[in-house]
């Protein structure tokens, strides 16, 4: 603490974020990074990008959001670009939610919300999450600020239907409904579909897990160019360059190789099918997820004990020490071999 902070960052409580511990021969299984790396050329985009970096970036970064436009059949002015879409969401916070009415979030959601929300100054309503740990749209309706949620939601990995997504963006027509689809490529239908019948849909991606890019920084959103416009004010007043060379040609040709994209999706999915039922053999309950991790329960074993105990195995995994998730452990799906171990020592650690 320091007298030299302005009040309201002396009064902050900054997110804390999953361990990057620089050990060697660690199974980290704790901030959800892609066990698999990206395309090959994801790699060359970048040796070549590199020739150019005494010139600054494209400050509109037109050749990723041209990209994106086009995957996500949108027009360009529909699609925004950040680093990270932790950055994107900083800048939603700032742009559509600083009203006189409180914006909405689920109880247990992404906890970076929380404090954009104090860093910004927005009043919050948290909703609970119904007893199945489901979003409920009828919970939602009302003259509010604001609406955001993950889906599939953080932790739990639980996916809200694109029917109740829409519920509660025709509930809230006079307000930004942010959908933050950071996991969707896992087994999701994302909300871009609703963009032709909603302007106050915002739909946020990450590059960081089904891209395989989470060093890189790159995160982005979607929406009706009023609010895209919107992002830009805010971006234009802040940092007018927001993605870096290397970033924007690496995303570029992430975007292109969908092949690859498809390919490594789909063994993440493949495993955390298996993961499932081989923690559901342990006496482990799992949420249904459509991420790429899983929240478990054990029938008996405390959630920290186990987390403690995987540590001492070198093996990392999330647990919160928070009201209705302390009995969980958010596990991020592996490789195979990666999957295999954490199974092996969980049944070490039970027998
Ligand atoms: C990981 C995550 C993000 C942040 O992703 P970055 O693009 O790496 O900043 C945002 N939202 C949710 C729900 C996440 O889990």
């Amino acid at each position: 603490m320091s007298d030299y902070w302005s009040p309201d960052i002396a009064r902050l409580q900054p997110y804390v974020p999953g361990e990057q511990p620089a050990v060697s021969d660690l199974i980290k299984l704790n901030t959800n990074e892609s066990p698999y790396p990206p395309s090959a050329a994801v790699t060359d985009a970048i040796a070549s990008a590199a020739s150019d970096l005494r010139l600054y970036p494209d400050p509109r970064s037109m050749a990723l959001r041209s990209a994106l436009a086009e995957y996500h059949a949108v027009d360009v002015d529909q699609v925004f670009v950040g680093n990270g879409s932790d950055e994107v969401l900083a800048h939603t916070f700032r742009a559509f939610f600083q009203q006189s009415r409180p914006v909405l979030l689920p109880d247990i959601s992404y906890s970076f919300y929380p404090v954009y929300a104090e860093l910004f100054g927005v009043e919050i309503k948290r909703i609970p999450l119904d007893v199945d740990f489901a979003i409920d749209p009828a919970d939602y309706v009302g003259n509010w600020g604001g609406v955001i949620f993950p889906n599939p939601n953080a932790p739990t990995g639980c996916l809200l239907p694109l029917a109740s997504v829409e519920a509660i963006a025709s509930q809230n027509r006079d307000c930004v409904v942010v959908v933050d689809e950071a996991y969707i490529d896992f087994g999701g239908q994302t909300a871009v579909a609703l963009l032709d019948r909603f302007d106050n849909v915002l739909v946020v991606r990450t590059f960081s897990k089904s891209r395989a890019l989470a060093g890189m920084r790159v995160g982005y959103a979607v929406g009706s160019p009023a609010l895209i416009e919107g992002l830009v004010r805010v971006k234009d007043s802040f940092n007018s360059y927001p993605l870096d060379r290397l970033a924007e040609a690496a995303a570029v040709a992430s975007v292109v190789d969908d092949a690859h994209f498809a390919q490594t999706c789909k063994r993440v999915i493949d495993n955390r099918e298996q993961l499932v039922s081989a923690l559901a053999a342990l006496d482990f309950t799992c949420l249904p997820s459509s991420a790429n991790f899983v929240f478990a329960r054990h029938a008996t074993q405390g959630a920290a004990s186990l987390a403690a105990q995987l540590r001492e195995r070198h093996i990392i995994v999330r647990y919160f020490d928070k009201p209705r998730i302390s009995d969980y452990l958010r596990i991020s799906i592996g490789d195979e071999s990666e999957c295999a171990r954490l199974v092996a020592a969980l049944g070490e650690i039970l027998a």
